[in-house]
């Protein structure tokens, strides 16, 4: 399990990735809402740990920016804003749990077992077109029977196509979910992009759509 901790008081940083590493949890440890939001782009994370008062931005706002691009990854938010309302609103923005400061490491690793038993129920997330399949919570991809690799971002490409299979997805929508609002973006950063994705999949299998944008279609439509 690989942990996002956003925190940016930096001895409870400190003290809670030691707590979890102690217990084998793989823990990144950003100190700011942006860092978040590229890490997250960049890398592979299980569940969030999300501070809510950070220097840049609020917790609340980089909840929402997260959940556009990944509406099921578990979040916990940690907080000293204690008030129900709080609690609600970080509910709303779509946190899994929110954890009042001070607390309990053990408390928090109580929660992180009921995130974790939630993923494994859904870790079941296996998308198959034509010969391709996708696990969406693994990222495992398998080609005509036969596991294949992508780096992360063009993985998470084929990932938007093969989720929306049979809709056309267009460059602008592409580039809204593989990088964050502020990334620097190469205008054939799309382009480049499917064109490595290509390479590793069956002929024809990522279709242009002239002037619209790119479209995986579904057999019989
Ligand atoms: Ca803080």
């Amino acid at each position: 399990m690989r942990i996002l901790l956003v925190e940016d008081d930096k001895p409870l940083s400190d003290a809670l990735s030691s707590s979890l590493r102690r217990v084998n949890y793989v823990v990144d440890c950003v100190f700011s809402g942006r860092e978040a939001l590229t890490t997250l782009l960049a890398s592979q994370t299980d569940i969030l740990i999300l501070d809510l008062g950070l220097p840049d931005m609020d917790g609340l706002e980089v909840l929402r920016k997260v959940r556009r691009n990944a509406p099921a990854l578990p979040v916990i938010i940690l907080t000293a804003r204690d008030k129900t309302t709080d609690k609600i609103l970080g509910l709303d923005a779509g946190a899994d749990d929110y954890l009042p400061k001070p607390f309990e490491i053990d408390e928090l690793l109580a929660r992180l077992r009921v995130l974790e038993r939630r993923l494994g129920t859904a870790n079941s997330a296996l998308i198959q077109v034509g010969k391709v399949s996708l696990n969406t919570q693994t990222l495992e991809l398998t080609v005509d029977g036969t596991p294949a690799s992508l780096p992360r971002r063009e993985l998470m490409l084929l990932k938007v196509l093969i989720e929306n299979a049979g809709r056309i997805q267009s460059k602008q929508q592409l580039e809204s979910r593989l990088y964050e609002w502020g990334e620097e973006v190469a205008s054939n950063a799309v382009e480049v992009h499917i064109h490595h994705v290509r390479k590793k999949m069956p002929k024809g299998f990522i279709k242009t759509v002239r002037g619209v944008g790119y479209c995986i279609p579904v057999a019989g439509a």
